[in-house]
Parts: C-alpha cells; sequence; structure tokens
C-alpha cells in the first residue's frame, strides 16, 4: 500500500472559494504568440514532413512527459523508476508548454484539493460557460484569497535538475528548436515547437473543461465540489487521461483506462517499460485504500 505524503496544509482559515481571477500576461502572451506564429509561419512554410514531426515530438511530449513523467509519476508517484528517467519525464513534460516541474505539482494539487472539498471556486472545477473558462484557464490565474500552505516534495526542493528546469521552463523549447531547425528549417519549428505547445495547451484545457462537465461517470466522490467524467473517443490522443472520473475515483493508481475500452497509451507504455525492466511497482486501484466517500454507481 502506498502511503501518499500531503503536499497541501488544509488550515481553518485557508479557501478554496474566496480569490478573483485577473489576466496573467505571461501565460496569455506565450500562449497567443504560440499560436500565431504558429497560424503564419506554418502555413508560410508547410510541408508534411514537418505535420510528421509535429505527430512525432507531441506524442513523445505528451505521452512520456505530461502523462507519464508529470502526472503519473512526479505528481501520483503511481510507479517506481531511475531517477534518470523521472528526470527526462519531467523534462519532457516542461517542453509540453504548461510550465516547469513546480508549476505543474502545485497548479495540480492546488486543484485536487479544492475539487474535494463541498465547494470551491468556478476557476478550480472548470465552473463557468465554456468561453469564459476558455479565457480564465489559458489568459487567466486565480488568486485566491486564503491560500491554503504548500509543501513541496524534497524530490524537487532537493534536486538542482528540477530546480533549473523549473527556472527554465519556456526556454528549455531553444535547444529542442534548434535542432528541428537544423533538421527541417522554420516549418519544422513552427509546428512541432508553436503548433505542439499551442495545441497542447488548447487540448489540456478542452479535455479538461469536458472532464468536468460532462461525460460518463462510474464512479461519485460524495461531498466533493465537483466530479470527474470520462471523455469518449479521446483515449489515444489524451494519452489515456481523459478517463478523468477513473482519476477522480483512483487518483493514485498508474492505469487511468480501466477497461478494455478506455485507451490508455500511457499505460501501454509503462506496461511495455515495466517488461523492460525500467518501470515497477505500477500502482492500481486495488493497490489503494479504500475511501469512504467513493461510490460506485451501478
Ligand atoms: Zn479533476
Ligand atoms: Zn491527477
Amino acid at each position: 500500500m502506498r502511503i501518499i505524503e500531503n503536499r497541501i496544509q488544509n488550515s481553518p482559515n485557508s479557501s478554496c472559494f474566496d480569490g478573483t481571477v485577473s489576466w496573467n500576461p505571461v501565460k496569455s502572451l506565450w500562449w497567443t504568440s504560440m499560436t500565431l506564429t504558429w497560424v503564419i509561419v506554418g502555413y508560410l512554410y508547410f510541408s508534411w514532413s514537418a505535420v510528421l514531426a509535429f505527430l512525432i515530438v507531441t506524442a513523445t511530449t505528451i505521452i512520456g512527459g505530461h502523462s507519464l513523467g508529470m502526472h503519473r509519476k512526479l505528481i501520483h508517484d503511481s510507479f517506481d523508476c531511475p531517477k534518470w528517467l523521472e528526470r527526462l519525464g519531467t523534462w519532457l513534460g516542461t517542453l509540453v508548454g504548461l510550465g516547469g516541474p513546480f508549476t505543474m505539482i502545485y497548479t495540480h494539487d492546488l486543484r485536487d484539493w479544492a475539487q474535494r472539498q463541498e465547494k470551491c471556486h468556478a476557476y478550480l472545477r472548470h465552473g463557468s460557460p465554456i468561453l469564459k473558462d476558455f479565457w480564465w484557464q489559458i489568459h487567466g490565474q486565480l488568486k485566491l484569497e486564503s491560500p491554503p500552505d504548500y509543501q513541496f516534495p524534497d524530490k524537487l526542493t532537493k534536486d538542482p535538475f528540477m530546480r533549473v528546469i523549473q527556472s527554465t521552463a519556456f526556454v528549455q523549447q531553444i535547444p529542442l528548436a534548434l535542432i528541428l531547425f537544423y533538421i527541417g528549417g522554420l516549418g519544422f519549428v513552427a509546428w512541432a515547437i508553436c503548433g505542439r505547445v499551442s495545441l497542447s495547451i488548447f487540448g489540456h484545457w478542452l479535455v479538461g473543461w469536458f472532464a468536468h462537465n460532462t461525460g460518463h461517470q462510474e464512479w461519485v466522490v460524495d461531498g466533493a465540489a465537483v466530479q470527474g467524467h470520462n471523455i469518449r473517443f479521446c483515449g489515444i490522443i489524451t494519452a489515456g487521461e481523459c478517463w478523468h472520473n477513473n482519476h477522480h475515483a483512483f487518483p493514485e493508481s498508474a492505469k487511468i483506462g480501466l477497461h478494455s475500452d478506455q485507451a490508455d497509451p500511457g499505460w501501454w507504455v509503462l506496461t511495455a517499460f515495466e517488461k523492460l525492466g525500467l518501470v515497477s511497482n505500477l500502482v492500481l486501484p486495488n493497490d489503494l485504500p479504500i475511501r469512504n466517500k467513493l461510490r460506485h454507481i451501478p
């Protein structure tokens, strides 16, 4: 059985409800500039080989980075692997363009914590109509009046590699961009850097909105401000992350697509890595403590 460290300290004064959303210029200009560069330069220098480069780098960063490195390993510690592989996964996850490891773990933990309370701010549960939520999540930030205390894990604070990746998260695109430019010129950079970052950020938000608003439910977490939903037909393009109802029910499970019709490429890669001896101790729902508030819907 796995003991999950409690990084968020819920004090009586902290509130996940009171707060204001404001424009975040860095986030907003980052996504907008990536999108515009992709549309303009990607059109002028279009080639099918640039699209292929986009598909290869996107699949690698979303599956190996965002889903496995950041989400299932760094955040939920749902399997064991060598330090170098965790670092590689975290670096690939940073290339997705949503932020470095400190940003990702904090953003994720704050949402998880807020969504399990009886009520939380609409920003933290994707509770607004889709256009407003798009503006909030892609261009804005929530400032809570009384945020909870937060303790970053030692594996981040005591690892110089992780601290460097965090402080240079945006410029981590540059070495990859230079390699892509060398191979395929501006078209490769426009598609496999700008287009990929733009679509990854947009897709992450879009799947997040649907996964908290509509879709199939098999489990309910009683008393939670919002439930997760499973989004059908998105397993492949989300690396298995779209089975979000399962994830709300069993957050520390390394397997997110729990049924045979729930495609989970992240899990396929993990099981292949397990056969190669690269990962071990893959956590499954049965390995987790029973949650009293978790209810199966027949
Ligand atoms: Zn959620
Ligand atoms: Zn999670």
